[in-house]
């Protein structure tokens, strides 16, 4: 399919964020922060105060809540409180070489950057291509959400690996059987 790449790429960030482990750290949104830096204006501070993290938590959870959303009402319901926290402000750029728009200020601070990005990127693909594209990991005790891209709209997995974990097993199954 033909996503525009800002946009898809931006919805990769919110998987990301949904799929971000937030139980081992206390500080795992300064460190999603700085995983993703490109995504931020180079002079962004990349810290978090405790409240601005329960935010991006509250916005990952919000982004699987989309996810896992099994209604046109309720995909629209999640987004908009999603949109409720974005603070778009359409922005052209070349850093990169390229033009293209940003969706945030470049002087907005960081958690703005990464709340507006997430919730435009998410709703501008589901807007595009349909809630559908949007999914929870089939496999066996894993429960990460995904967009789609595939052309034939087939994806049950979040990643290849577990796609693989899950070929063998059904295998083994099988063999068992
Ligand atoms: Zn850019
Ligand atoms: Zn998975």
């Amino acid at each position: 399919m033909d996503y525009d790449t800002y946009g898809s790429n931006a919805v990769e960030l919110a998987i990301h964020l949904a799929n971000a482990d937030r139980a081992t750290d206390p500080d795992w949104a300064a460190a999603f922060l700085r995983a993703h830096d490109e995504w931020f204006t180079p002079e962004t501070a990349l810290t978090l105060s405790p409240a601005e993290t329960r935010r991006a938590a509250a916005t990952a959870d919000l982004v699987r809540a989309v996810a896992l959303a099994g209604s046109q009402d309720d995909v629209i319901a999640r987004l908009n409180e999603l949109l409720a926290l974005a603070r778009p402000h359409p922005y052209a750029t070349d850093h990169d070489g390229e033009l293209h728009l940003h969706y945030a200020r470049p002087d907005a601070p960081v958690l703005d950057q990464l709340t507006t990005t997430v919730a435009m990127g998410l709703s501008q693909v589901v807007a595009q291509h349909g809630w559908q594209r949007l999914g929870v990991c089939s496999a066996e005790a894993c429960d990460d959400v995904y967009v789609d891209t595939s052309r034939n709209a087939s994806r049950r997995y979040c990643s290849n690996t577990c796609a693989s974990r899950s070929t063998v097993a059904a295998y083994r199954a099988r063999r068992k059987a």
